[in-house]
């Protein structure tokens, strides 16, 4: 799908759902980083995985914030909807669905696949230090919290 070929009105409607869309980004705030002190050393154990997930999640936050805010360059500049990786068109439901995708899905599966590989990468090195059994051990309790 490309610019061309959407009426003033559906770039309008695209335009808004992306502002709207950068608003709530904008305004979400991640869980566990408020800094708050903890007694005893289990729920010290909680906040810590819990504030790693917090910072997981403003990670995550950020960069789909980065996506919005590009796609509405990009509609500013008259690219928006062709792939940034290969310059096809990115197809129009795609687009409904994810309106700030910036690759066609074979490029962002790609792209992830890419990603996966880092991490993992990123993941062995750290389980060196810190333990998976550690980790897990974690989640088990705030789960046990939960309940
Ligand atoms: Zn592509």
């Amino acid at each position: 799908m490309s610019l061309s070929n959407m009426t003033k009105d559906e770039i309008g409607n695209l335009i808004l759902r992306l502002q709207e869309k950068k608003k709530e980004l904008q305004w979400f705030t991640p869980v566990g980083l408020s800094a708050e002190k903890f007694p005893d050393p289990i729920d010290e154990a909680g906040a810590t995985t819990e504030r790693d997930l917090g910072v997981t999640q403003a990670n995550m936050i950020q960069a789909q914030l980065k996506e919005v805010t590009s796609a509405l360059q990009r509609i500013e500049d008259g690219d928006y909807g062709v792939c940034v990786d290969c310059d096809e068109y990115i197809h129009a439901k795609r687009l409904s669905r994810l309106p700030w995708a910036s690759r066609c899905i074979e490029c962002q599966t790609k792209a992830e696949e890419e990603e996966k590989k880092k991490k993992e990468k990123v993941r062995l090195r750290s389980t060196e230090s810190v333990g998976e059994m550690e980790y897990f051990n974690k989640s088990y309790i705030i789960e046990r919290k939960q309940q």
